[in-house]
């Protein structure tokens, strides 16, 4: 199984000419790497970045109609885009609930989309002990109904351990207590993928994949720095 690096752009860079630039930076620098490299840029970049494969960071759970300012998991296929990223926590705090996100994975599905789906819990929830209560119940729901299907040596769907308290925040969550939730999430999901994400650098990235059973990362700020990335997608070989 490769492991999966996904950057995540979110609402950056503010012109088409530095998204072409970050994105040349990474394709150079991650030629011949035997892992495999989505990049997630906003929509709005995606039919301008062409030779590495390419996510989008949300998917409306609707066929084409009525919906204004949404985009559809057929317009993304039809695009050439491989995967998408579903429940990210920026879009979970703006109101999508984990009964939304099992039917954008749905959809995402159903159109030949592969999914990187995100969990993770809050500072508040993570200080309450009620971790593993709020990983599993955003997995039952968030895959309900949900068949896996099998690609070979893994999964349709990815799963990305993401801590709300460790994205941009610098603050990376320690190896161990990450090897623990990987280990629950490979648990409840046995197949999938399960990346970590939160505030990962070149100077810890490996060590997820090293020691605490990560099969990729998810890059976030990072990712938006291609010297940087390409060190990080390096330390996960
Ligand atoms: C993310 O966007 O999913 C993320 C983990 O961000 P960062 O790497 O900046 O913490």
């Amino acid at each position: 199984m490769k492991n999966l690096i996904v950057a995540n752009w979110k609402m950056n860079p503010a012109s088409l000419e530095e998204a072409k630039n970050i994105f040349s930076g990474i394709k150079n620098g991650v030629e011949g790497t035997n892992n495999e490299i989505v990049i997630c840029p906003p929509f709005v970049y995606l039919a301008e970045l062409k030779g590495t494969a390419l996510g989008a960071q949300n998917i409306f759970y609707e066929e084409q109609g009525a919906f204004t300012g949404e985009v559809s998991g057929e317009m993304l296929k039809n695009l050439g885009v491989e995967y998408v990223i579903i429940g990210h926590s920026e879009r979970r705090k703006l109101g999508e609930t984990n009964e939304m996100i099992n039917k954008k994975i749905k959809k995402a599905l159903e159109v030949g989309l592969k999914v990187i789906f995100c969990i993770g819990e809050t500072a508040e929830e993570r200080e309450a002990g009620r971790k593993n209560e709020v990983l599993e119940r955003q997995i039952k729901i968030g895959l309900k109904d949900i068949k896996l299907v099998d690609l070979g040596d893994r999964q349709n769907i990815n799963i990305a351990y993401e801590p709300v308290w460790a994205i941009g925040t610098g603050n990376n969550c320690g190896v161990e207590e990450t090897k623990k939730s990987i280990d629950f999430i490979k648990n409840l999901v046995p197949n999938a993928r399960v990346l970590y994400g939160g505030s990962v650098k070149s100077e810890n990235s490996g060590d997820y994949i090293k020691n605490a059973g990560a099969n990729g990362l998810l890059v976030g700020g990072a990712s938006l720095n291609a010297e940087e990335f390409v060190k990080i997608v390096k330390s996960a070989e």
